[in-house]
């Protein structure tokens, strides 16, 4: 794209470095990942359910948002129902046109990316994300490239191939797929439309906060698990739920807890004791560098959470036990009950604890 200034909503600001900018760019010259300088917020001092449009799914939270919707399929709003077998309430995650809370995260984006007047993105993903991205240029009109390792589950694969995105295939580890897709970005003239460094995507998983509290008339639950790898889920809860805080909509932000995989568990182990192997199983979060893993430790701090790591068997008796009872997902999204189960054992989340679990990505893909 050619540099021009950003208008003042979208301009950017560096937190590790305080550098502000007045043009796109995908990350700090100090490396670190940026923010939008200034965050949008409504007027209202208390949500009005008869201002919200909740027909527009996650845009009915626009006054939260940074565009506006180019580039919409409907998504959001996904269904937040009773899991007694868990004693928890599962939000639908894997309800999204391409089977994935990306989604959330892929309209925004899109949609700034049309706004910029952007003609060509590129992505690196294990899948999920490659398939929302992908899905959502080609209803902006926004060519696509999807950097994914040589080893993606052929059923993502094909969803990035159908929407006409371009997909190149890595092999190597998932860092060697990021690496590859970074010296594109450094050396090609796409705009990086990444789950991890743009905070567009942030801004719409987000609407994950607004919702989960929209549904339960604006009562906050104690506990939220989420899976955790790049943290794309986990941060934007958190950044909603602060959000809505900030607002004035609720009283207090619920402690978040995230799920990892034994093996790619970089936030678990600066806690804990984490299991000796490698779970393969889940691997939409075989993230070794998290880009934003400052802001993932002060989360965890900050609401009292904690991460814990899960190995390939947890996972795999977790995602039985949801199949058993309805819940037609894929293995990544089976840490964040096996993570429950786990927590409650460690006592960090009691059984009066009111639980929230978002249930990430489809089984149909997987
Ligand atoms: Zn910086």
């Amino acid at each position: 794209m050619s540099a021009h200034s950003l208008p003042a909503h979208l301009r950017l600001a560096c937190p590790t470095c305080d550098s502000a900018y007045d043009e796109w760019r995908w990350r700090c010259a100090c490396g670190a990942p940026l923010d939008f300088a200034t965050a949008p917020s409504p007027n209202a001092a208390t949500p009005d359910d008869a201002d919200l449009d909740y027909r527009n799914g996650l845009w009915a939270f626009d006054e939260f948002l940074p565009t506006d919707p180019r580039a919409t399929l409907g998504e959001g709003m996904t269904p937040l129902v009773d899991a007694p077998e868990w004693n928890a309430s599962f939000k639908l995650e894997y309800v999204f046109p391409t089977g994935s809370f990306k989604d959330r995260g892929a309209t925004t984006m899109l949609s700034l990316a049309a706004e910029l007047g952007i003609d060509r993105v590129v992505e690196d993903s294990s899948g999920n994300a490659g398939a929302a991205v992908a899905t959502y240029a080609a209803r902006a009109g926004i060519e696509a490239e999807i950097y994914v390792p040589a080893s993606v589950k052929p059923s993502k694969l094909k969803a990035i191939e159908r929407a006409g995105a371009k997909p190149v295939r890595v092999e190597g580890t998932r860092q060697d797929v990021t690496d590859a897709c970074v010296e594109a970005v450094e050396t090609g003239d796409a705009w990086y439309a990444s789950h991890a460094w743009n905070p567009a995507f942030f801004a719409g998983t987000a609407t994950v906060a607004y919702e989960i509290a929209a549904q339960r008339d604006w009562n906050v639950p104690d506990a939220i698990v989420t899976p955790l790898g790049h943290g794309t889920l986990f941060l934007g809860a958190y950044r909603g739920f602060r959000a809505l805080r900030d607002a004035g909509w609720i009283d207090r932000v619920p402690r978040l807890y995230g799920a990892q995989a034994a093996g790619y568990a970089p936030i678990a182990d600066a806690r804990h004791h984490t299991p000796d192997e490698t779970n393969d199983v889940a691997d939409g979060i075989q993230i070794e560098n998290p880009v934003r893993v400052t802001e993932i430790h002060e989360a965890l701090d900050e609401t009292g959470g904690d991460a814990v790591a899960l190995s390939a068997d947890a996972v795999e008796d977790e995602l039985d036990r949801l199949h058993r009872h309805g819940f037609y997902t894929e293995p990544t999204c089976a840490v964040a009950p096996a993570a429950l189960r786990e927590l409650r054992t460690m006592g960090e989340i009691d059984a009066e604890d009111d639980v929230v679990v978002p249930l990430t990505g489809s089984g149909l893909k997987s």
